[in-house]
């Protein structure tokens, strides 16, 4: 096994770098995961499972970043689990902490009156998490040569072999953004989240393309679907997130407060981001990537995906999910289209 990469204790940020690997050059690409030290184990085993199934064979690097330090008995530990290259860390304070744009004591009262309306409802270091990864994640120094970014939790479940580089996939299919597991969004965490976007998309039909699959994420009738893809497993093309309109788009956003306020997560801003600016031909459903977040499942069925997998059939969620059926049914939309539902 031999790679360029930096090696460990090297403070070099990935990308840059050509590796010699059994399939070829590796992109410019990484595994990347926001994690607390608390999570080592579950990161150890997500960890295990991603080596095991696909980048044992390829060696991509692995970055991990924490708003804290990461303890020493953390790295040691995490190195010990893969032989792949891997950076550690540290979020930017600008990064971490209220938006400038709210004030402490309406998120206070916010917190107090959603800590029982839904999950997360009262933590405050939940939203800083879902805040950093919709505007800021895309920015860290780690990431900043990456093309390409594979996100990944501590405690999720990789049930298949992946054959072949979902990178080069990406690539050589000019797809922007991957995804696994689709389900809907509890509406009272995002109230006011399609609302403030077509504000958005009102004032900046300059930064809408030509068209687009938003009719996936709000319907004939101008509602929210509530439809996302889960952002725990997402493969995406940064330039997505280093656009023009989806900076434009993640401001607005932070500015209209809701990250706090309410609870908006990455997943549907990440989602409607995507519908927005990206034709479907874009979007990939890996349909062959079985995959476990506490919550939901994918256990592909199709016969030529299964025989890599070991998942009960019974556990799968997309082949049932309205998310997914609308994903294969809903097709794009032209801008005129986009603006007249922002409209409605
Ligand atoms: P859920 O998937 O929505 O239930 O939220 P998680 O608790 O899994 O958090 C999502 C990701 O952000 C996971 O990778 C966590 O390790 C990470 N995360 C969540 N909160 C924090 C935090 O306060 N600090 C750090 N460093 N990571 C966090
Ligand atoms: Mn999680």
């Amino acid at each position: 096994y031999h790679s360029s990469w930096p090696q460990d204790g090297q403070s070099m940020p990935p990308g840059g770098g050509n590796s010699t690997q059994e399939d070829g050059q590796l992109l410019r690409a990484a595994l990347v995961a926001l994690v607390r030290n608390s999570e080592l184990e579950g990161l150890r085993s997500t960890i295990r499972q991603v080596d095991d199934r696909f980048n044992r064979r390829y060696g991509y690097p692995y970055i991990f970043l924490n708003d804290e330090e990461f303890t020493d008995e953390f790295i040691d530990q995490v190195r010990a689990v893969t032989k792949a290259p891997v950076y550690f860390g540290k979020l930017p304070k600008e990064h971490w902490g209220l938006s400038p744009y709210v004030t402490e004591e309406k998120v206070k009262a916010a917190l107090e009156y959603n800590k029982d309306r839904y999950l997360y409802g009262g933590s405050f270091s939940y939203r800083m998490m879902c805040r950093f990864q919709s505007g800021f994640i895309h920015k860290h120094p780690l990431l900043q040569n990456l093309d390409y970014y594979w996100r990944i939790e501590p405690d999720v479940n990789y049930f298949c072999d992946i054959p072949y580089d979902p990178f080069k996939y990406m690539r050589d299919n000019n797809l922007m953004y991957g995804f696994t597991i689709t389900p809907m969004e509890a509406r009272k965490t995002v109230e006011t989240l399609w609302n403030t976007t077509r504000h958005w998309m009102l004032e900046n039909p300059h930064l809408l393309p030509e068209k687009s699959f938003m009719h996936w994420v709000v319907n004939e009738k101008a509602k929210y679907t509530l439809c996302h893809f889960w952002s725990n497993f997402e493969i995406v093309n940064l330039s997505l997130y280093r656009s023009e309109a989806y900076e434009s788009y993640f401001n607005h956003l932070d500015r209209a407060g809701g990250f706090f306020y309410e609870r908006w997560g990455d997943a549907p801003v990440h989602s409607f981001a995507a519908a927005l600016l990206l034709r479907k031909e874009q979007i990939h459903w890996f349909e062959d990537i079985g995959y476990h977040h506490p919550g939901y499942a994918h256990c592909p069925n199709k016969p030529e995906m299964k025989s890599r997998c070991v998942c009960s059939p019974g556990s799968d969620f997309m082949y049932r999910s309205m998310c997914s059926r609308r994903f294969s049914e809903v097709g794009d939309i032209y801008k005129d289209q986009m603006l007249e539902l922002a409209h409605m």
